[in-house]
C-alpha cells in the first residue's frame, strides 16, 4: 500500500488527504521546515513543528493558519497517525512519519546527522518506506567535524583582521547563518549580519528559540576593518555589497568540497559546511531506519538510488520533486 504518492502538487497521502511540503497551494500541508522550497505560500492550513511556526509566519505572513506540534507527539488525520521527529537540519526541522494499519512511511525533508548545537539533533526513525533527500549523495562529500571547520573560519577571520581586511561570509539566512554566528570568536572583532539574517535572528530571538551575537550593519561599509559580516551571496552583487573596500570573501557550503563548486563561485576561500547529510550520513540514516524501500528525491537521486540497490539490496527508486537542495541561494 502506498501511503504517499507524488502528484502535481507534491507528496500526497490520499487516505489522510494531506500533503507534505507541497509545491502548489493545497488545503492541508504538513511542513518539514522553513526553507522556501519546502514551506511555500498559499496553503489553507499548515502543520509544522512549534519552532517552525514563527519562521513560517515571518516568511509567509503572520495571518497564515498554522498549527504547531512537538517532536514525538502523534496526532491523527482520517485515521492516519502523524508524528514529527527531529531532522537536525535547521531550527524546527522535522522528519514526518505517517502510520496506517501497521505501515510506516517517513519523509525526511532535509536532514543532517552531525550535531550542530543549534537545532534539535537528528533522530533515526524506523519505518517500512523512507523518502530521503540526496543533496550530497556522492562519496566525494564527507564533512569534517564542525569544530574543525569553525577553527578554520576563526583562523581566516583573525588573519584578515591582522591585515586590516574585512571578512565576509556568504551564507543562507536561515540555518547556516545561526550556526556560524554561534561559533564565531568575538575576541577577534565585531560580528555583523545583513538585514535579512538579522530579521530571522530577531524572529527566533523573540520566540525564545535562539540568541545571537550579531550586530546590525549600520556603519559606513567602507570603514569595516577587523570585523566579520555574514550576508546572503546575492547581496554582494548589489550596490550595498560593492562598497566594501578590499574584503576577503568566503563561502560556507557543502559545495565547497568539490573543485567545480569552488570555481563556480570564484571566491577566495571556501569552507565545507553544510546543513545536509554527507555521503556517510545519508547511508547511516537509511540503514538506521531499517526501511526496505527507499524513495530518493532532490540531489544525486538516480545515482544514489542505484547505490542503495547494489550496495544494500534495497528496493530504491528516485522521484522528481520541486525541492532544490543547497543550491538556490548560492
Ligand atoms: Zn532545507
Ligand atoms: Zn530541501
Amino acid at each position: 500500500m502506498d501511503l504517499l504518492i507524488n502528484n502535481a502538487n507534491g507528496l500526497y497521502c490520499p487516505i489522510a488527504d494531506v500533503y507534505i511540503d507541497p509545491w502548489r497551494p493545497v488545503e492541508k500541508a504538513l511542513i518539514t521546515h522553513g526553507h522556501s522550497d519546502h514551506a511555500r505560500t498559499g496553503h489553507t492550513k499548515y502543520i509544522a513543528h512549534n519552532h517552525s511556526v514563527p519562521i513560517l509566519k515571518s516568511r509567509l505572513g503572520k495571518n497564515i493558519n498554522i498549527h504547531g506540534v512537538k517532536f514525538g507527539e502523534s496526532f491523527s488525520i482520517n485515521g492516519v497517525s502523524c508524528t514529527f521527529y527531529p531532522a537536525g537540519h535547521i531550527i524546527g526541522s522535522a522528519q514526518i512519519k505517517l502510520s496506517y494499519k501497521g505501515e510506516d512511511w517517513v519523509v525526511t525533508g532535509d536532514y543532517k546527522i552531525q550535531k550542530d548545537g543549534v537545532c534539535t539533533p537528528f533522530e533515526p526513525v524506523k519505518c517500512h518506506t523512507i523518502i530521503t533527500e540526496s543533496t550530497f549523495g556522492l562519496p566525494v562529500f564527507q564533512w569534517k567535524p564542525q569544530a574543525t571547520v569553525f577553527e578554520q573560519i576563526n583562523h581566516w577571520w583573525k588573519t584578515n583582521a591582522e591585515n586590516n581586511r574585512t571578512s565576509i561570509i556568504c551564507t543562507y539566512s536561515l540555518g547556516k547563518a545561526q550556526r556560524i554566528l554561534k561559533y564565531l570568536d568575538p575576541s577577534i572583532g565585531s560580528i555583523y549580519a545583513h538585514d535579512s539574517i538579522n530579521k530571522i535572528n530577531q524572529v527566533l530571538n523573540e520566540a525564545g528559540i535562539y540568541h545571537n551575537q550579531a550586530k546590525k550593519v549600520v556603519k559606513d561599509l567602507r570603514t569595516f576593518q577587523k570585523d566579520i559580516i555574514l550576508t546572503p551571496p546575492n547581496t554582494l552583487k548589489s550596490k550595498w555589497g560593492k562598497q566594501f573596500v578590499n574584503p576577503s570573501i568566503a563561502m560556507a557550503s557543502g559545495w565547497m568540497a568539490i573543485q567545480s563548486g569552488r570555481k563556480r563561485f570564484g571566491l577566495e576561500t571556501g569552507f565545507v559546511l553544510s546543513d545536509h547529510a554527507d555521503w556517510n550520513g545519508l547511508n547511516k540514516a537509511i540503514i538506521a531506519s531499517e526501511a526496505e524501500r527507499v524513495i530518493v528525491t532532490h540531489g544525486y537521486k538516480k545515482a544514489y538510488a542505484q547505490w542503495l540497490q547494489t550496495e544494500y539490496g534495497l528496493n530504491a527508486q528516485s522521484i522528481d520533486t520541486a525541492f532544490v537542495g543547497e543550491s538556490p541561494e548560492i
